[in-house]
């Protein structure tokens, strides 16, 4: 008699499994404390969408601006700061975490949220298109790390920026590259997905940086691409 559980069993099984294993980690590896819920509650009272990073996700941007020592770190797209609490909390008391975000509304956030973390201090939210905002980044370059997470069309542009306002040992981290597998198919599907393709093919071609992408959101199916300029 064969022993192999129905299809449909294994994968809801397989699911648990996982649910659990990413509860463990989050619960041991990326607890949150008031602030970074606070962030998120406020984002839910005002109406914006849910679409932060995980506190895996979170903890890692703040392994990587910890192993590269970053005192200053560049964000593009802010929402409610909640990313922005996790990156801060990175730098040294004379650090600066500088984060772009097109909406008023969602800046007014993260002002808060920053305060809330006490981290007001060494953050601040910029606003207005990033790709006006970053011209005038120039003079407060290199930036140690920079992290993207705002409109995917523009992602190639931003990865442009990035280079141009890092220095070599930059590690510049883009969120959503995956996109459910969407972004490997040819063409792309939709704007987003197409992005997030250009946005890969062009850190993969480019000889000055060297490129991983890793799954990372809670299901697998987005995550993470960490470059680090030569
Ligand atoms: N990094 C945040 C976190 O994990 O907490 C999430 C950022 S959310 C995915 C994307 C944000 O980018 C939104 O708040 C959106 O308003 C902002 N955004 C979209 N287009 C933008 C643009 N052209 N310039 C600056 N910000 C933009």
């Amino acid at each position: 008699m064969s022993t192999a559980l129905p299809g449909d069993d294994q994968m809801r099984q397989e699911a648990q499994a996982r649910a659990r294993i990413d509860q463990e980690l989050r619960t041991r590896f990326a607890p949150e404390d008031d602030a970074l819920r606070g962030a998120n509650d406020r984002a839910q009272a005002e109406g914006l969408p849910a679409i932060q990073i995980s506190p895996i996700q979170g903890k890692l941007l703040q392994v990587l601006a910890i192993a590269c020592g970053a005192r200053k770190i560049l964000e593009i797209g802010s929402l409610a700061g909640y990313s922005g609490v996790w990156l801060a909390r990175a730098l040294p008391s004379d650090g600066r975490l500088i984060t772009l975000e097109v909406s008023a509304k969602h800046a007014a956030v993260v002002r808060q949220t920053f305060q809330n973390a006490n981290v007001a201090d060494r953050a601040s939210v910029r606003v207005g298109p990033a790709l006006e905002l970053l011209p005038a980044l120039i003079p407060e370059a290199p930036f140690d790390l920079i992290f993207i997470d705002a409109d995917k069309g523009n992602y190639p542009h931003y990865l442009d920026w990035a280079i141009r306002l890092g220095r070599p040992g930059t590690i510049i981290v883009a969120d959503n590259v995956i996109r459910g597998g969407r972004a490997f198919q040819v063409p792309p599907p939709d704007e987003s997905a197409a992005g997030a393709s250009a946005y890969n093919n062009k850190v993969l071609a480019d000889q000055r940086l060297v490129s991983v992408a890793i799954p990372i959101d809670d299901r697998g199916m987005d995550g993470f691409a960490i470059s680090v300029i030569r």
